[in-house]
């Protein structure tokens, strides 16, 4: 119960309705959070190194005479430019706009983004725009956790998208989140057949944030999902078994999409990450179409977007990426799971630390609340042995044990 009042009071998620939700307790939690959670990379004696958006400006200045860069998505034939937008985070109508008029093209969201009015805010736009035949949207509807039909309740998901985004068709719908098990379930199998013949979905794909190997193979064998938004950025340099599955895929015709690029947006609003670096990157894995990193303004925006210019580092770039301080102050969660077999009480600590990702990178309150609230209560907080310390242990860098702390005194 605690936890729930504490998650209304701090959910200031964005609100493209324009509900009143600026609670002073609610602005107080979410400053304290932010502040008690801010381990900054300037700590981590990174700071002086990021090339910030002026720089980032300066450098794409000559590339913006250039075109855009566009990649063929997959099977689906779909041109897309290399830039894309993750609406996840935006509430503001005219960042769209302004997005469609630099040359965004495909706008990604999902059924539970701002409880809906994340896809109401894009339908509206590309409605007054009148340009719903030269966008790409793509949405995402999880497998459903009811106990009854399947296809039923998964075919009601995507009519309420399809009404809340004020169209007859998706370009893109995505399975959202599942199992490995889930994706050749007659209960999606089906569904998937019939949309894409009554026209309702053009393309249908998976996004997934963890076991990302498996779910690519799968994906790729069974020759049903024309699309995978993956999560992929410079963390996953090494990870030899999660390359060869992306190549595997491409090669099998599935478009690939990457999200989570700028490592979580650890630093996006303090001014410490090099942002066109780090999309960079990603994009010169050619296996990937598109990037959908998300963005809230329109500094952001055209950070983001002058990489789509052109992929060639900048000096000050290159020896951003060769910084191994980066390397270690970037901490970002990779959902890798390898963290679980050291909790004694079975805590999914990989979707915690996403929650975390959601309140203290992003500052988006109510994704955050979504995320903590998939957990089931045998492995949330509530049934976590408060350890002195959480003896958990990170594969990579992430300090579990700051992170569960961090959790327990917001929603506690
Ligand atoms: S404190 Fe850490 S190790 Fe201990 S039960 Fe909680 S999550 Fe698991
Ligand atoms: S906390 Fe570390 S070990 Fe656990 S899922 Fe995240 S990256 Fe992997």
């Amino acid at each position: 119960m605690a936890f729930a009042v504490q998650f209304r009071l701090a959910s200031s998620a964005p609100d493209y309705e324009g509900q009143p939700m600026t609670h002073q307790s609610a602005k107080r939690n979410r400053r304290q959070f932010l502040s008690q959670t801010s381990i900054t990379l300037a700590a981590a004696g990174v700071a002086g190194l990021r090339s910030p958006a002026a720089a980032s400006q300066a450098s794409s200045a000559p590339a913006r005479r250039r075109a855009v860069i566009r990649r063929t998505l997959g099977r689906t034939g779909l041109e897309v430019p290399i830039v894309s937008m993750g609406v996840m985070n935006a509430n503001n109508p005219e960042l769209l706009r302004q997005a469609y008029d630099a040359g965004v093209r495909l706008f990604d969201t999902a059924q539970g983004y701002q409880q809906g009015r994340n896809e109401r805010m894009i339908g509206d736009v590309v409605s007054r725009l009148g340009v719903r035949d030269k966008v790409i949207i793509q949405t995402k509807v999880p497998f459903p956790r009811g106990s009854g039909d399947v296809k039923a309740e998964f075919l009601a998901g995507v009519a309420g998208c399809l009404e809340r985004l004020q169209t007859n068709y998706v370009d893109i719908l995505l399975l959202h989140a599942p199992s490995v098990e889930q994706m050749t379930d007659a209960g999606i199998v089906s569904p998937f057949k019939d949309l894409k013949q009554q026209k309702k979905a053009r393309f249908v794909g998976v996004s997934h944030h963890s076991n990302q190997a498996a779910v690519l193979r799968t994906a790729a064998e069974s020759g049903l999902y024309d699309v995978a938004l993956v999560g992929f950025n410079v963390t996953n340099a090494n990870d030899a078994d999660f390359l060869a599955a992306l190549k595997t895929a491409a090669s099998r015709g599935v478009g690939l999409i990457a999200m989570k690029t700028q490592t979580g947006g650890r630093g996006r609003n303090l001014g410490v990450l090099n942002h066109t670096a780090l999309l960079k990157w990603v994009l010169r894995h050619t296996e990937f179409a598109t990037a959908v990193p998300g963005f809230t303004n329109a500094d952001q925006l055209n950070e983001s977007f002058s990489v789509a210019y052109g992929l060639d580092y900048t000096p000050e770039e290159q020896a951003w990426l060769a910084d191994k301080n980066v390397q270690v102050a970037l901490d970002f969660c990779k959902q890798c799971g390898s963290c679980l077999p050291s909790c004694p009480k079975g805590v999914d600590i990989p979707t915690l630390m996403r929650t975390h990702m959601y309140a203290a990178n992003y500052a988006n309150f109510e994704q955050a609340r979504a995320t903590f609230d998939e957990i089931p209560a045998r492995a949330s907080l509530g049934n976590c042995a408060s350890c002195v310390e959480c003896s958990a242990h990170c594969a990579n860098t992430v300090v579990i044990a700051q992170r569960i702390s961090d959790l327990k005194a917001m929603y506690a």
